[in-house]
C-alpha cells in the first residue's frame, strides 16, 4: 500500500506522519523489581485473588484477561506520544474518542497558520501515475492559495483565528495524546478496520507498531487487523 508516496515528497510543503513515544506508566520504588510497564495489567488484577506469580506469569495472564473481556486492568497502563503530520480532517475524527484519552494540540489561533504543512492524500485506488500526479497538483494548488490568502487576510488586520477558516482540511496539526492501554485497544479495533478511513487506519498502524514494540501481551490478538490495515 502507498504505492504514491514518492509523488508526494517534493509537493509545496509537504509532510508525512510521525509518531513517538514519549512516556509510558513505570512502576517506582519497590515495584521496580516486581513489575514493568507491561506486566502492570496483570500484577495489579492478581489482587481479586492474592496470586502471586513472575513477570512472565504476569505476562500470560495479561493475555487471559484480555481473552475473558477483564480489561478494567488494561487502564494501568498509561501511554503519551507525540504526533506529527496529521491532518485537522483526521482531528475531527480521532477526537470523537471519549474514553481514557485526552490531547493537547498545536494552537493555530496562537501559532500563526502561514507556518502550516499539509498532509496530501495517498490515491492509492487509482493505478495510473499520471492521473495521481493531476490530483496532487490539484491539492498543492489549494494549498499554495490557502497560503497566500491566509497571509493577505493576516496584512488586511484578520487575527490569526478567522484567518485560518480558509484552511483547507488537509493542513497539518501535531499534538501530545494521552491514552491507557484500554482506550489504545479499542481504537485499534475500530480504526485499524478497512471501514474507517484511510488517514485514520494509517495513523492506527503506525500507533499499533509502536505498542507493539512496547507491550506486546497487550495489543498481540489484533495483530490480524493490523496486517489487513493496508499499511
Ligand atoms: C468506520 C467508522 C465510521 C464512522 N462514521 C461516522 C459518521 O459517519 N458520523 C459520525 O458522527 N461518527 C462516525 N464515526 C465515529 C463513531 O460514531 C464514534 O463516535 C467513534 O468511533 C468513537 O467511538 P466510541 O464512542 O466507541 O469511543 P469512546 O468515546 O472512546 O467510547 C468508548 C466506549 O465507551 C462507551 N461509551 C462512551 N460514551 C458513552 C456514553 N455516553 N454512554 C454510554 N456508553 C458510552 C461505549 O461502549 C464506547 O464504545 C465513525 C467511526 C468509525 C470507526
Amino acid at each position: 500500500m502507498d504505492k504514491w508516496k514518492k509523488l508526494r515528497k517534493d509537493l509545496f510543503r509537504a509532510v508525512e506522519p510521525e509518531i513517538k513515544l514519549v512516556a509510558i506508566s513505570q512502576p517506582v520504588g519497590e515495584y521496580k523489581d516486581l513489575c514493568t510497564p507491561e506486566t502492570l495489567p496483570a500484577f495489579t488484577a492478581r489482587a481479586s485473588h492474592e496470586s502471586k506469580g513472575t513477570k512472565e506469569d504476569d505476562i500470560r495472564l495479561n493475555k487471559t484477561l484480555i481473552e475473558l473481556g477483564h480489561d478494567t486492568p488494561l487502564q494501568s497502563v498509561q501511554f503519551v506520544l507525540y504526533f506529527s503530520g496529521v491532518t485537522k480532517s483526521l482531528q475531527a475524527q480521532w477526537t470523537r474518542h471519549k474514553i481514557g484519552v485526552g490531547w493537547t494540540f498545536r494552537s493555530t489561533r496562537y501559532v500563526p497558520a502561514s507556518q502550516n504543512y499539509f498532509v496530501y492524500n495517498t490515491y492509492d485506488y487509482i493505478d495510473e501515475e499520471e492521473k495521481v500526479k493531476e490530483l496532487l497538483k490539484i491539492d498543492e494548488e489549494i494549498a499554495k492559495k490557502a497560503i497566500e490568502l491566509f497571509d493577505r487576510k493576516i496584512a488586511l488586520g484578520s487575527t490569526k483565528q478567522d484567518g485560518r477558516k480558509i484552511m483547507p482540511v488537509f493542513w497539518s496539526t501535531s499534538c501530545y495524546f494521552y491514552v491507557n492501554a484500554r482506550a489504545l485497544r479499542h481504537l485499534f479495533k475500530l480504526r485499524l478496520d478497512k471501514a474507517a478511513e484511510w488517514e485514520i487506519r494509517r495513523m492506527a498502524s503506525i500507533l499499533y507498531d509502536i505498542c507493539m514494540e512496547w507491550t506486546p501481551s497487550l495489543f498481540e490478538n489484533l495483530k490480524e487487523l493490523r496486517g489487513k490495515s493496508g499499511f
